[in-house]
């Protein structure tokens, strides 16, 4: 990509309330690139109920196609539980989309943003490595199905899977983010009970730290470490985890940090990045303009952060700056959405942090 060239970007606005969330984040963005000389070509895509309306599918072989020409991407949030049969029961859009494209890495850091919101911890500062394409996410593992079944009516089993390459490809992830960071690594695994299955997991993440001398490595049972982010946040900085434990986790962090509609995240393979925000399509609040889009404009700030190394245009990672500090400072101007305590609307709080972007 020439430096002179509009950056070609995916929207995939989703469900529930992707459309508020995506729509901030693409106002913010564009004003962000624009102020460091960066034309965008959006691309809108189709995904989710929208998708069934129009295509009679929730991922249309057009999003498809536009995502395969694509190394980046926004996606909102997908509610399968809403879609009708035989949808709801199918791979999620959003999991179609991470495994079609390898995106094996899930990061999500957790820190609060400004003093002016409550966090239950305020020293928490960091960021969950979540292995994305095996584990006990049974979806994640199957050629075809959804790799759940029921023997018996009253039975119910679930396939999990550990591979060796992906618990090293996830654990170096990790490692390599430590560098720029506190030089720590702390594995999730439960080992003691599953093993074979999480043994593995803890194993190749301890196989790789050899390569990595500089980095500490602490080994913590996933419950314990639920426990431990809250009784001593300080003392933790990357965390590796399987899919489904990275899930969970994540969620904790970032609601300790703040607000889960806060906790930004971007999937990414070696070749591919995906910003979406770690919460769900939050259907109890959707169409209201009450949503938090912080989680997904950071998310988008992360992109072109991924974006500014892979291209080298140190002016996406200028804009990815502006963006954070515009969110910060607009959250220090205690423009709030409820879920921080706050009387703001999306709209409102999108507005406001455009007018700190224009004036910066
Ligand atoms: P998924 O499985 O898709 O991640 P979930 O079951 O974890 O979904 P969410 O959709 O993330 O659920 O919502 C969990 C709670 O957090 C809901 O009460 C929702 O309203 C709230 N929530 C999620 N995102 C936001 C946001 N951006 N702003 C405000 N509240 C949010």
């Amino acid at each position: 990509m020439a430096t002179e060239d509009p950056l070609r970007l995916g929207v995939v606005a989703g469900d529930g309330i992707g459309p508020e969330i995506v729509s901030a984040a693409v106002q913010i963005s564009e004003r962000a690139l624009a102020a460091v000389s960066v034309p965008v070509d959006w691309r809108r895509l189709r995904m989710g109920a929208e998708a069934i309306t129009a295509e009679g599918t929730p991922l249309p072989e057009a999003t498809l196609a536009e995502l395969d020409r694509l190394d980046a991407w926004l996606l909102g949030p997908h509610d399968n539980a809403g879609y009708p049969a035989p949808f709801r029961d199918a791979l999620s859009p959003g999991g179609t989309i991470r495994k079609r494209y390898g995106l094996y890495a899930n990061i999500r850091p957790a820190r609060r943003l400004s003093g002016a919101i409550p966090a239950v911890c305020p020293t928490l500062d960091v960021v969950v490595v979540r292995e994305n394409t095996e584990g006990f996410y049974s979806d994640r593992n199957m050629y075809d199905g959804p790799g759940e079944f029921m023997p018996t009516a009253d039975v119910a089993m679930a396939v999990a899977v550990f591979t060796r390459e992906a618990c090293e490809r996830i654990a170096h992830q990790a490692f390599r983010l430590a560098r720029t960071r506190r030089r720590s690594v702390t594995v999730a695994h439960k080992a003691n009970v599953l093993s074979k299955t999480t043994g593995l997991f803890r194993d190749s993440c301890v196989r790789v730290a050899e390569q990595y001398p500089d980095v500490t490595v602490r080994l913590e049972h996933i419950d314990a470490l639920a426990a431990l982010l809250v009784a001593r946040p300080a003392e933790f900085d990357v965390i590796v985890a399987e899919n489904m434990f990275g899930d969970i986790l994540s969620d904790l962090t970032g609601q300790l940090a703040g607000s889960l509609g806060m906790a930004p995240s971007v999937n990414l393979s070696d070749t591919k990045a995906m910003a979406q925000a770690a919460h769900g399509s939050a259907p109890d609040i959707a169409g209201r303009n009450i949503a938090n889009p912080v989680a997904m404009i950071l998310s988008t700030a992360m992109l072109l952060e991924w974006l500014a190394e892979r291209h080298h245009r140190g002016a996406l990672a200028d804009a990815a700056t502006r963006i954070r500090d515009a969110v910060c400072r607009s959250l220090d101007d205690g423009v709030h959405t409820p879920d921080l305590g706050g009387a703001a609307t999306t709209t409102g709080f999108t507005e406001h942090v455009l007018s700190v972007l224009a004036s910066a």
